[in-house]
């Protein structure tokens, strides 16, 4: 294709960037398309051994064809069970939950359905990176947290125009699991200054063994403030299937629903079908391949330890949040150089806001444990190379 179009585009949606570590991704699509070995510390998802769907016993009058739109009602009483019985958190499966195409969507859904122009919502760095995109497509003004700032100390971050404040427990990209009294305060914050507290529980099931995952949610049953989002991305390892939910108060689930019945309609129905009838076996199947994988992480952090390599503090998920030490490299070009250089893939730290330059994301998701070694080799040998 060639030649310019006259189309004008808004300038909201001119002012928005691709989503870095999607970027990154789809290069790393291309380069192994044209041959090239890639060793791969840069996607957002763990590859698990996970059966390939049957549909066929599924009532074709029912496969085919848009679902409801609060998503399958098999399906949602299955997540309000797994919330209420895992977590403490009880859900009303008809009024406090909605299913739809992936917990991005959702948590966008959720932000259209709260932020005004000029809002403003505060989100803690490292961010996962869709958000303050998120809120600005919503017309709404993210307030960045620097990594290094406690939780305790977020009420200087809030004005008269805070409407919401995102968490993600546990976070991508550090790894970190938000503790009892931090979780206790952002309630409180919330109950004060009248906040929505949206909470990103996507990784939830990945927690180093013997740790209990506290729900945010849980301590606020009524849902008086507090919005749960999860996906069955990560804890089912079927991230292209394009299911996630939300868990919320019926007044904002209601506001929610709206907009999802004029955006999406209903997240895929044959799998949300398959979901409801294999809740339980699929989960059961993942979970040792989720403990599997958080061990490899806690590993490979004692790995880049040995290489004098520092992380964020964490002990979750896949992700380790690296810094690059003594590199004069700011994160884009490091991850640029390690790619050209050394075909290691990871995602640069600014993606995570502008207090995270100083790092990368590994993720050892996909990757074996030999491979990772030789990728962490090459990080190593950059950040030497590229002393200041
Ligand atoms: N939240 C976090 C923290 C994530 O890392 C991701 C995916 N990388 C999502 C939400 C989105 O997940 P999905 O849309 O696939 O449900």
């Amino acid at each position: 294709m060639d030649g310019t179009s006259s189309l004008r585009h808004s300038a909201l949606m001119e002012s928005v960037d691709q989503a870095i570590s999607i970027k990154y991704n789809n290069l790393v699509y291309d380069l192994k398309a044209t041959g090239h070995d890639i060793i791969t510390l840069s996607l957002g998802e763990s590859y698990f051994d996970v059966p390939a769907p049957d549909f066929g016993g599924i009532d074709p009058g029912e496969l085919h064809h848009y679902a409801h739109s609060r998503g399958l009602p098999e399906l949602r009483r299955q997540l309000a069970k797994y919330y209420g019985d895992q977590f403490g958190l009880p859900v009303d499966p008809d009024h406090e939950i909605l299913i739809t195409a992936g917990s991005k969507v959702a948590i966008y859904l959720a932000l259209l359905a709260t932020v005004e122009p000029g809002d403003e919502v505060v989100v803690l760095e490292p961010f996962w990176l869709s958000y303050p995109t998120q809120v600005r497509l919503c017309g709404g003004m993210p307030v960045m947290v620097p990594h290094d700032v406690e939780i305790f100390e977020l009420a200087r971050y809030l004005t008269g125009r805070t409407r919401a404040i995102i968490i993600n427990n546990p976070n991508n990209p550090s790894g970190r699991v938000y503790t009892a009294a931090e979780l206790e305060f952002l309630h409180e914050l919330a109950d004060r200054h009248g906040l929505l507290l949206v909470v990103d529980e996507a990784y939830n099931e990945f927690v180093a063994p013997g740790t209990r995952f506290v729900s945010c949610g849980a301590a606020d049953p009524d849902k008086r403030h507090t919005m749960t989002v999860n996906s069955m991305s990560k804890n089912y390892g079927i991230s292209g299937w394009r299911v996630g939910y939300v868990i919320a108060h019926q007044a904002l689930v209601e506001q929610i629903l709206k907009v999802n019945q004029h955006l999406i309609t209903c997240a895929p129905t044959p799998l949300m079908r398959y979901l409801a009838d294999h809740f339980d076996s699929l989960i059961e199947r993942t979970r040792p391949q989720i403990q599997h994988v958080v061990a490899t992480r806690n590993e490979v952090a004692g790995w880049l330890a040995a290489r004098g390599i520092e992380v964020l503090p964490g002990e979750a998920t896949f992700y380790l949040f690296a810094s690059l030490g003594r590199s004069a490299l700011g994160s884009d070009e490091f991850a640029e150089r390690l790619l050209r250089e050394s075909g290691v893939s990871v995602v640069p730290g600014i993606a995570y806001g502008d207090s995270c330059d100083r790092h990368i994301r590994i993720s050892v998701g996909t990757e074996t444990p030999e491979r990772i070694r030789r990728g962490l080799d090459a990080i190593g040998r950059l950040i030497e190379s590229s002393g200041g």
